[in-house]
């Protein structure tokens, strides 16, 4: 591809044939006469060079190039002057004020090009060389991540790199569903589908562990279509036999704001998007920004029921999320699992869940770990619950037993021990 090159110039006589004959070099060269055309359209064009007549009359010369660097440094975009004056004072203003090198005035067409072609190839190696900066910088602030997470150990991290890289189509990583009980129905309307990798090298990975790695590395991509086009194919079984669940799967802040991604996975989608939520943090929405945003509502146009993960966590506010398509808010386990204990917890718990159906979001307790608390959030109108005493994450043969063999009637059992809840939420 040519280089593109803009020359700022006053003289029209040669325009055409210079341009032509740079084309033949290799230069597609763009002409104006005015420093502040020239300014505009270095401000919405990419150019690679730029050749300036330094002593255009009433061209402003030096003060032109100043404010060419002002928005560019001298090795983002070379500036070449040509000048009728190549007296050492004059070159030494051309050079003080940023320019990168000269060439003479009228074009003298092979000097030009051999000063542009040099000044090109000095560029090109910047570029280079920034990139592998950026490189060196992103792969120190990935061990620097990876430390903070205590994955100190390089050799581990290097392993579980490299197994989980050849896992996906051995068989080793699997998926299990956790039911999520509607607990005015007391039924199991629907499942969160949770990763697995039963390393054969490295016995059973957590997902906390190697989910980070994944997302650091690139893989969580295809880790993530993976896990939709098997909870896809887990809910056709469990349709067939009468069961059709709704699946909820993680998305990871990295992909949420990833348009290529979004397309890739409403493909993938296809007709069932209705069948199907996805969790996202509040870091995932925040951190991410616009395309986070705008990824959400295509996603919510398709049908895809959207939730937020582990809230109360993070910093979000509920009413930054009405501005958002979110459908369900997940009240963070370390709120649930104190429920019963704390005198704090079922204060919050209970108010966010009255907020978040004034915002006509409905409400999963997770992390559910005996009958008391589920009781509890039945008396505060939470929606669903999720967690341990629920139901542990299963296979999809263990959930289709499950569902099928009536484990869910002791979910809603009366309680004889209602009166002391009452009492708990009347004293917090
Ligand atoms: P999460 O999405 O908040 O998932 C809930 C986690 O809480 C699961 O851990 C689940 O096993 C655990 N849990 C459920 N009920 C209870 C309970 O009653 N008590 C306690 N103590 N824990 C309970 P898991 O499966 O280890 O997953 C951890 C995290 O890894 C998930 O948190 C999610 O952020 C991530 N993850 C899991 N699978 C996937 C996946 O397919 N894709 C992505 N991107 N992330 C995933
Ligand atoms: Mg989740
Ligand atoms: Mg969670």
């Amino acid at each position: 591809m040519n280089a593109k090159i803009l020359v700022i110039d006053d003289v029209a006589d040669e325009r055409g044939m210079l341009t032509r004959r740079l084309r033949l070099r290799g230069y597609d060269a763009t002409w104006t006469s005015s420093a502040s055309d020239a300014l505009q359209r270095l401000a919405q064009q990419r150019f690679d060079l730029v050749v300036a007549d330094f002593d255009m009359p009433g061209g402003r010369g030096d003060g032109l190039l100043r404010e060419i660097r002002a928005s560019f440094s001298l090795c983002e975009l070379p500036v070449i002057v040509a000048t009728k004056d190549p007296s050492p004072a004059a070159m030494g203003a051309a050079l003080d004020a940023g320019a990168n090198d000269w060439t003479a005035k009228p074009f003298e067409l092979d000097w030009l090009v051999t000063r542009m072609a040099a000044q090109l190839r000095f560029l090109s190696e910047f570029r280079r060389v920034v990139a592998a900066q950026a490189r060196l910088q992103r792969r120190l602030q990935v061990r620097a991540r990876m430390e903070e997470l205590g994955f100190g150990d390089p050799k581990r991290r290097a392993l579980l790199m490299r197994e989980l890289q050849n896992e996906l189509p051995t068989g080793s990583v699997s998926l299990v569903y956790q039911p999520q009980l509607h607990l005015r129905s007391g039924e199991i309307g629907s499942v969160e589908a949770l990763i697995r990798w039963n390393s054969p090298v490295l016995g059973p990975v957590a997902p906390s562990e190697f989910i980070p790695i994944a997302e650091e590395t690139g893989d969580i991509a295809a880790l993530t279509e993976w896990t939709i086009e098997r909870a896809l194919r887990d809910r056709e079984r469990l349709a067939s036999r009468g069961r059709p669940v709704r699946m909820t799967v993680n998305l990871s802040a990295s992909l949420a704001s990833d348009s290529a991604f979004a397309s890739r996975l409403l493909d993938l989608m296809g007709p069932h998007a209705e069948a199907v939520g996805l969790e996202l943090t509040e870091s995932a929405i925040f951190g991410n920004g616009e395309e986070a945003v705008a990824n959400l509502a295509r996603f919510a146009a398709s049908g895809l029921r959207i939730g937020i993960d582990d809230y109360g966590s993070g910093m979000s506010s509920l009413a930054y999320l009405q501005s958002l398509p979110v459908h369900e808010l997940k009240i963070d386990r370390s709120f649930v699992s104190r429920l019963t204990q704390s005198q704090r917890d079922p204060l919050i718990v209970r108010s966010t869940i009255e907020l978040a159906h004034a915002l006509e979001l409905e409400v999963v307790a997770e992390g559910v770990e005996d009958q008391e608390t589920l009781a509890l959030l039945r008396v505060m109108g939470c929606d669903l619950a999720q967690g341990n005493h629920v139901g542990v994450p299963m296979s999809v043969e263990g959930l289709l037993t499950f569902l099928e063999d009536g484990s869910v009637g002791r979910l809603n059992a009366p309680l004889d021990i209602n009166e002391f809840l009452k009492r708990a939420i009347i004293e917090s």
